[in-house]
């Protein structure tokens, strides 16, 4: 009897890596080992970018249902983690991904998170993304001056949203997975967040100009300020512009000085450590999301990143004998993950789990970096199969894969997959079809 299941999504997952059996075996033999057990699908993103498809994994419908994707899944009817939890799971997220962060409602049926989140990332997604929206109505001139008041409180009211989160956050997460640097940062803004609060009351109009002229990227020492110390300020912006331009001009160079990035041996380690712990609770439920594949080209954990170059001998044989045309940061970064799943397969073989955990591995959209016949494009032209071709991995389900070709299976078959080897069924909101054969509805 199932009584583990485990949804991982591995950031940035390409679908050729694990649906083509072409090098798999030798470049993520743990991967292959798990296929060989189960089964794996290729599937259509809904989306080509992390923020636009995570409602569709989590809620089953389109990124722009429900009033879209900007504010994460707040508006839409229910979560698949409530589904699971109703039925009577304990549930737990660990996580490394900026987009589950705070006041976006990912954290609804969720019983534990365990979320390595970088709030500076977060503040400046949400200024640079929502509030942008509002300054940009405030821009037309044709504007009567209540309706001017009107966009300003919106965009105040959906800014003191997030600062109070910020607050909440901190008390109710467990901070034990953030590193060092990662808690001082995250406190810090936590708690100049209510001193942006109190300047919101006091002060909104330097509040106002605040948003719309500091660059996004350095807000967070800005923020609850009443003065700016210029020098230590200027330095920041001068560090976070080459590396914005950095970004920009060599798009498929390695970055120095960017976010901070987590990486799969915390969250995996994270899981192995619940699991050990776990011989009391009946039915358990872990969401997983991994960054190192997305962020393949960040090089600001550097000893992380040296330690990937043990699998190069590996990857160069590939190469050389037509195994893979990725590039060799992608592959490394993948083939680090693949070791972890190792790492978690043995735990749970160790535990007498392995045959009572049924698992799901998918990605959230591919990644243009890793190989494609065509340049680097901005999100909204990402239509081509490097950015939206994905595999779905199902594992210990004890149900038939649908084989019928030209069946078109997307992002929501992921949580419905796994709702349908758990036997809960899905909400009326919810039109994700599984790769399984059980499908009555099949279409
Ligand atoms: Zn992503």
């Amino acid at each position: 009897m199932i009584t583990k299941t485990i949804c991982l999504i591995i950031d940035g997952l390409r679908s050729e890596c694990l649906c083509s059996t072409n090098g798999r075996k030798m470049l993520f033999p743990n991967l292959d080992k798990i296929i060989k057990h189960g089964a794996v699908y290729p599937a259509t993103s809904n989306a080509q970018s992390t923020q636009f498809v995570m409602p569709s994994i989590f809620c089953q419908n389109y990124p722009l249902d429900y009033g879209g994707y900007s504010d994460g899944i707040v508006h839409r009817p229910v979560s698949y983690i409530e589904l699971v939890h109703k039925a009577g799971y304990e549930t737990q997220m660990i996580s490394s991904c900026n987009q589950l962060g705070v006041a976006s409602g990912y954290s609804r049926g969720f019983d534990k998170i365990k979320a390595t989140i970088d709030f500076r990332v977060i503040l400046e997604q949400n200024i640079s993304r929502n509030l942008a929206h509002y300054f940009n109505e405030l821009k037309n001139l044709n504007l009567n001056v209540r309706d001017k008041e009107n966009i300003e409180k919106e965009l105040l009211d959906d800014y003191k949203k997030l600062l109070r989160a910020f607050i909440d956050t901190i008390h109710d997460t467990d901070t034990s997975v953030w590193g060092k640097k990662l808690a001082y940062y995250n406190h810090l803004v936590s708690n100049q967040s209510q001193h942006e609060l109190t300047l919101i009351d006091t002060n909104k109009e330097l509040i106002l100009k605040r948003l719309s002229s500091i660059p996004a990227g350095v807000y967070w020492y800005a923020l609850g300020k009443k003065r700016i110390p210029m020098i230590l300020f200027f330095l920041l912006r001068l560090k976070v512009g080459i590396t914005w331009r950095w970004r920009k001009h060599t798009r498929n160079m390695p970055i120095l000085l960017s976010h901070w990035v987590s990486v799969s041996s915390e969250i995996f380690q994270e899981l192995i450590n619940e699991l050990k712990n776990s011989e009391k609770i009946k039915k358990q439920h872990f969401h997983l999301h991994v960054m190192d594949v997305h962020d393949c080209i960040s090089f600001n954990r550097i000893f992380i990143k040296i330690y990937h170059f043990k699998f190069f001998p590996k990857w160069i044989y590939a190469k050389l004998h037509g195994f893979t045309d990725r590039r060799l940061l992608y592959d490394l970064s993948l083939m680090y993950v693949d070791e972890k799943i190792g790492d978690l397969m043995n735990a749970l073989e160790d535990k007498q789990l392995t045959d009572k955990t049924a698992i799901v591995i998918s990605g959230d959209h591919g990644s243009s970096y890793a190989e494609s016949p065509r340049n680097y494009k901005h999100v909204y032209f990402r239509t081509y199969y490097e950015d939206i071709s994905i595999p779905i991995v199902a594992y210990n389900c004890n149900k038939n894969i649908s084989t019928v070709p030209g069946k078109l299976r997307d992002s929501m078959s992921i949580t419905a997959t796994l709702l349908d080897f758990m036997k809960i069924l899905p909400d009326k909101s919810f039109l994700g079809m599984g790769i399984t054969n059980s499908n009555s509805n099949d279409r």
